[in-house]
């Protein structure tokens, strides 16, 4: 097949944007080394947080403004997650979107979420505060510590085992070629086109050639770039889930915090999630991180993380910590996305780093835009790999 696109990886981000793309009329092969979704995609929380997460508001003023820019991102995640049930014609995707609340505790943190929601307002979020009666009377699960909250109506959390699959389905119904177990090992430019190498599930050799190349790599992407001869800065970053045994309805929200890691939200199964951004410890390899070993749990972190939630949500004590997991996302150095074309190597395309399973199908929809049309209506230049021009001056072997 003349090919228009190769993707590399297998979540969200590199199958919803195997979903858009072939929805543009691409000719696309998806290549996964491993099986579908089983990287970040499908080991994270699955909150849909479209508010300002502490991570983003927790260095100063003029860093808060800058992560501020990625709000219009989240914007269009907010109609995307909307409409993506009756856009891939599936019954149930477990998609909840009942609102959410981020806390505050002390007269600093209700300072600091103001200031936040200051940032939402400007770019247009719905955010709206609640004082502490407020909160009480929508939240009274919550302990009596919080003094504040401020609320986003749309909210929530998705399924991430389900999700990606149901894109896979769409994708492939459209005429996408999925190869799983299938690894890229070399790729260069050569007369305009890309050249893919790859090795496949019995440990075959391929060579699968296309225009243009999408790195959709998650935590892997800055490795992939080096097969290019490129620096992507997205680091690997191990960290913990964990999730109760099951429970009668209680906490009807996605619940974050301005001024602690934590998030929380109750699954229709009963079960509570609880996470937040709470390390667990990669294996090492040499001076390399490995990441083809599922980090280690880190019993502090475990701890840290449900000690804060049992503050937060008293009746928690009822329940039981029935299982923690660990995963590995990838993070950028300035904790923007990197979204779309490296200057120096025409044709190759990244979609990495953020709040990849919140903001994935729009970086799948953005980037198949991007490809197809070489703009998007969305301004996604401050996310652009141009601004590691200063890093990628040469590019590696040809
Ligand atoms: C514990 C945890 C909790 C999180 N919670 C949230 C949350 O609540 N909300 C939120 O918005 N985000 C959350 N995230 C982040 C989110 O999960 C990721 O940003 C998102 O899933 C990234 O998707 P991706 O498709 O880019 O990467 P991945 O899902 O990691 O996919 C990358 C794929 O590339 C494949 N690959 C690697 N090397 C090669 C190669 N050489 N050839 C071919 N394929 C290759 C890998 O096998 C992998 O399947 C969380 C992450 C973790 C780990």
């Amino acid at each position: 097949m003349n090919l228009d696109v190769v993707i590399i990886g297998g979540g969200l981000v590199g199958v919803a944007s195997a979903h858009f793309l072939a929805r543009g009329g691409a000719r696309v092969c998806l290549i996964e080394k491993g099986d579908l979704n089983r990287g970040a995609s499908g080991q994270n929380a699955g909150s849909l947080h479209f508010q300002m997460e502490h991570r983003l508001v927790e260095h100063g003023e003029a860093m808060t403004a800058l992560a501020a820019s990625m709000l219009p991102l989240s914007l269009d995640a907010i109609d995307r997650w909307g409409g993506i049930t009756s856009e891939l014609g599936e019954d149930d995707l477990d998609v909840v979107m009942h609102g959410g609340l981020m806390l505050a505790e002390t007269p600093e943190q209700v300072a600091k979420l103001e200031r936040k929601r200051a940032h939402e307002e400007k770019w247009g979020l719905p955010t709206r505060m609640l004082d502490q009666a407020e909160v009480r009377e929508m939240a009274p699960y919550l302990t009596d510590t919080v003094l504040a909250a401020s609320f986003c109506p749309v909210e929530g959390h998705g399924n991430p085992r389900l999700i990606t699959s149901a894109l896979a389905r769409s994708a492939l119904a459209q005429g996408v070629e999925i190869r799983s177990g299938t690894g890229v090992t070399a790729m260069r430019r050569r007369d305009g086109r890309w050249e893919v190498d790859v090795t496949g599930p019995d440990g075959e050799g391929d060579r699968i050639e296309a225009d243009m190349v999408l790195n959709a790599g998650g935590a892997w992407a800055g490795r992939i770039a080096t097969l290019a001869g490129l620096h992507i800065p997205v680091l690997p970053v191990a960290l913990t889930m964990n999730a109760t045994t099951p429970a009668r309805p209680l906490i009807g929200h996605l619940i974050q915090h301005v001024g602690k890691r934590i998030s929380m939200k109750q699954l229709r199964e009963g079960n509570v999630l609880i996470g937040g951004g709470w390390s667990a410890r990669m294996h090492r390899k040499g001076d390399q991180f490995d990441l083809s070993r599922r980090p280690a749990s880190d019993l502090d972190s475990i701890q840290g993380n449900v000690t804060i939630a049992l503050d937060l949500v008293p009746e928690l004590e009822q329940m039981h910590l029935m299982r923690s997991w660990t995963g590995t996302v990838g993070v950028t150095s300035d904790s923007l996305p990197i979204l779309g074309e490296v200057p120096q190597a025409p044709g190759y395309y990244v979609a990495t780093g953020g709040s990849g399973f919140t903001l994935g199908l729009t970086y799948g929809a953005l980037m198949a835009e991007h490809m197809l049309t070489r703009k998007t209506e969305l301004d996604i230049d401050l996310f652009s790999p141009a601004r590691f021009n200063h890093v990628n001056m040469f590019m590696g072997p040809k």
